[in-house]
């Protein structure tokens, strides 16, 4: 037995052919296989491995005495750490069950997270993620499965795969689905990438002008970027719709160079435009492809669709609008839709399968088997949260979709309808409505109290809720996103937290307040500052941390004072002892 690999962390290469039954061997050339070990490697395992390999009876203690030889003589032994690992307090503290889960829940406690309250962050839909819908994450035939595994020990996750790929083309109206890219900003630039390769085969590979609305997301320009787009920005009316004059000018003016418009639907300003069609048709006539952000989609699902409005490839993030927990960092998943001519020019992947029920010409995009350009190292992404939104569409059906992206509508309108005589709702549509989020304007307030939006955000803590999206997309203001997912109660406590907020502006306003020492400039308030003997501040203890009766029923502690944001993002520090005392 030759083995290929010289030095390795945990994957060797060795020239065999063997099939070794209850093992997948990973085939790398017609005499080569890969195979990694790690620490649920058992020793039988290894030496199962190596009898089937080598052909011989392995006797594995002998095996032992050996590796104990070789590390002696390994020329690389220097290079083993000798030092502790791990040696943080935190590592050393928690040793029981009980101190474990207490540590997390104290870890928890810190955070202000949906079990406590809603999280109104626009554009993010903070939606419900039912356990229902979690649970089967937890079950191993879909957490342990390895990515590359031969396609005839996965057909049922093949089968959900393609379960909600179908699905997903009913939702958008696409031909095709690639589900590849693991985030909205992944399925952005595989969008672009496919709109590129298209361009590029009918011999338009020229064609090198994005345009992009003032209104757009900051992934947009930057994955835009990323593909060697110039972007060109186009103006947005008083009514934060797109200025169609603008685009029609800019399409017209860069027509021989145009690629694509980026445009999200309904817009970052929370409304649905009207000229959306005829938008999409003035980028057709000019040659352009339309790549729609599919951020909103929870503002769609059922009475509209990218495909309908003539969008021709949209990423969907379904860690928004189908029920993936978010926050923190992910993983996320950000598959794109294709209309047919774009669809061969999705990424592919070398792994790429089909699943072996599938009728022909029925396949993922991404199983475009030996397909150039794939956009993440697996062939379906992060593939093991995929049944979170299958279990999303499965449970709630066509009917239940649909009367979900209602009520997002529908609470938005409620929360704009409440607060716009305290907050004026900065866009809305001809009639008056938002789609499924809404602006609120602070800067009127900013420019004659000086409380700005910030300072309304940090006071929303002290009343027990997350701040909703602050000064995007338009800096001084703020936008809340209920979802579909939250009661009448729950947006009744949001609602009178915000009206209570902008009565105690009005107190600043009249000056019983002064602009510098009052509870929304020293929001957040912690147990500490209440507790502290001296208590020199101008409005009450009571004031400062239950505001309202019902904020004592669950109180939320903010655990630290107020920072300033911008420092702490521009100054970071590590909050581990420093190096000089491990
Ligand atoms: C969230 C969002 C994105 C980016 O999606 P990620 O999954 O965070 O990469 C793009 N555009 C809009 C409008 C968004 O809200």
């Amino acid at each position: 037995m030759k083995v290929l690999t010289q030095r390795w962390f945990d994957t060797l290469q060795v020239e065999t052919t063997a099939e070794v039954p209850g093992f997948n061997l990973r085939r790398v050339s017609d005499t080569v296989r890969g195979l990694s070990l790690d620490e649920k490697t058992t020793r039988e395992d290894v030496a199962t491995l190596l009898k089937a390999i080598t052909g011989k009876p392995v006797d594995i203690d002998a095996i032992d005495k050996l590796d104990a030889q070789a590390a002696a003589n390994d020329p690389l032994a220097g290079l083993l750490r000798a030092d502790a690992i791990l040696a943080h307090p935190v590592f050393n503290t928690h040793h029981t069950e009980h101190e474990m889960l207490r540590y997390l829940k104290r870890l928890q406690n810190k955070d202000l997270a949906l079990d406590h309250s809603m999280i109104s962050l626009g554009s993010c839909t903070m939606k419900l993620n039912a356990v229902s819908e979690m649970i089967p994450v937890t079950w191993p035939e879909f957490g342990d499965i390895h990515p590359f595994a031969p396609p005839d020990q996965a057909t049922g996750y093949l089968e959900m795969i393609q379960g909600l790929t179908d699905a997903l083309k009913a939702i958008t109206g696409f031909d095709a689905i690639c589900m590849q890219p693991n985030s909205g900003a992944q399925g952005e630039y595989a969008g672009l990438v496919a709109i590129r390769r298209y361009q590029a085969a009918q011999g338009q590979a020229h064609r090198n002008v994005c345009l992009i609305p003032k209104s757009a997301h900051g992934t947009n320009p930057a994955t835009a970027q990323m593909c060697g787009l110039q972007v060109v920005v186009v103006d947005c009316d008083d009514s934060g719709n797109i200025d169609v004059a603008d685009l029609k000018a800019k399409a017209e003016q860069h027509a021989a160079n145009l690629s694509c418009l980026m445009l999200t639907y309904p817009s970052t300003h929370g409304v649905f435009e009207e000229a959306v069609k005829e938008i999409c048709a003035i980028i057709h006539q000019h040659g352009g492809q339309v790549y729609m952000d599919g951020a909103n989609l929870n503002a769609q699902v059922g009475l509209t669709s990218p495909a309908a409005i003539g969008a021709d490839v949209s990423h969907m993030n379904l860690h928004k609008t189908f029920a993936i927990p978010h926050g923190g960092g992910g993983p996320g998943m950000g598959p794109i839709g294709l209309k047919a001519h774009l669809a061969p020019h999705a990424p592919g992947h070398i792994f790429a399968t089909a699943h072996p029920t599938s009728p022909p010409g029925h396949l993922l995009a991404s199983n475009r088997v030996g397909a150039e350009g794939a956009v993440s190292a697996a062939p379906f992404g992060s593939a093991s949260i995929l049944p979170i939104s299958w279990m999303y569409i499965a449970l709630l059906g066509g009917t239940g979709l649909t009367r979900a992206t209602q009520f997002a509508i529908l609470n938005a309108n409620y929360v704009a309808a409440r607060l716009k005589e305290h907050y004026p709702v900065l866009y809305a549509g001809r009639n008056g409505r938002v789609a499924h989020e809404c602006i609120l304007d602070i800067r009127a307030i900013k420019a004659t109290t000086g409380i700005a939006e910030i300072d309304i955000a940090k006071r929303l803590m002290d009343y027990g809720f997350h701040a909703p999206t602050v000064s995007f997309p338009v800096a001084g203001t703020i936008m809340v996103e209920p979802t579909e997912s939250e009661s009448k109660a729950e947006l009744d406590r949001f609602v009178a937290a915000l009206i209570s907020i902008r009565e105690e502006i009005r107190k600043v306003e009249r000056g019983e307040w002064p602009a510098d020492d009052n509870p929304l400039k020293r929001a957040p308030h912690t147990q500490a500052d209440i507790a502290d003997t001296e208590w020199a501040r101008p409005y009450s203890r009571q004031e400062a941390v239950f505001p309202l009766p019902w904020v004592a029923e669950n109180k939320f502690w903010p655990s630290v004072n107020r920072i300033d944001d911008v420092y702490g993002d521009r100054n970071l520090f590590c909050a581990c002892p420093p190096l000089e005392e491990q």
